[in-house]
């Protein structure tokens, strides 16, 4: 999907349409009132609608992971594609690139603007740490872990979650310095390679290139908590 999708977010039917003129009707009343009341899992949602950045890189197979996980993507390009979006991922490729070409589009200032949840993997950790857009209290070595030659996999023990993650590095950073708010989800070797600080997640590797969708779920649960925050 391209830009060419409308930016907006849809108008929701009237809430009383939602119960339906049954029999049933007074059990089908209390429901809706009590979905109405309930807490996040329960409450009705429009649609997540998540950008994905798309001026370099892994965003297409970011998108894939989302479109399995059933919501709807945007490949972000210009400044005015963040509007109406829920949540933004800022895939890997070339740091040095990407911030040249957000620097060319304004996508740099707008990314800073943006409320959403985000999740920066491996280039896209680069770009939000201290040296670069600053929105993650985090320093990050860039190629910390080698070049080219030094891309591996490794299993991955997360905070959170009963299975290790399978994690592809690629040329990968890892996190040097982490602030007072950020929380360390995962070490490898000592070294910090998944953090999150409120509503943003970053990840030295590659969730979108192994088909475990764990942490783009993760990610997703990000999008909605922040979305409610700001409702
Ligand atoms: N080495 C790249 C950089 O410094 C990051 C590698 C990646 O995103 N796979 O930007």
């Amino acid at each position: 999907m391209t830009g060419t999708v409308g930016t907006r977010r849809e108008t929701r039917p009237p809430e009383k349409s939602a119960v339906p003129q049954t029999a049933d009707d007074a059990s089908a009343r209390r429901t809706a009132a009590a979905l109405k009341e309930s807490a996040l899992p329960f409450q009705p949602m429009d649609p997540l609608r998540i950008g994905v950045l798309a001026v370099q890189g892994n965003f297409r197979e970011h998108i894939a992971v989302l479109r399995r996980l059933g919501v709807e993507t945007i490949e972000v390009r210009k400044p005015d594609e963040l509007e109406g979006l829920d949540g933004l991922v800022i895939p890997g490729g070339e740091s040095t690139t990407f911030m040249r070409l957000m620097r060319l589009y304004g996508l740099d200032k707008a990314v800073r603007r943006f409320r959403g949840a985000v999740f920066g993997t491996c280039a896209g950790m680069i770009v939000l740490d201290s040296n670069h857009l600053a929105l993650v209290d985090v320093t990050v070595r860039r190629n910390a872990f080698g070049r080219q030659v030094a891309s591996f996999e490794a299993d991955l023990t997360i905070a959170g979650e009963a299975e290790p993650i399978r994690a592809v590095f690629i040329r990968a950073p890892w996190i040097e310095e982490v602030g007072p708010e950020v929380e360390v989800l995962a070490e490898l070797d000592g070294r910090v390679v998944l953090a999150r600080e409120g509503r943003f997640l970053v990840a030295s590797f590659h969730p979108e290139l192994t088909g475990d969708t764990r942490l783009h779920e993760r990610f997703l649960a990000m999008v909605k908590e922040e979305r409610l925050v700001r409702a």
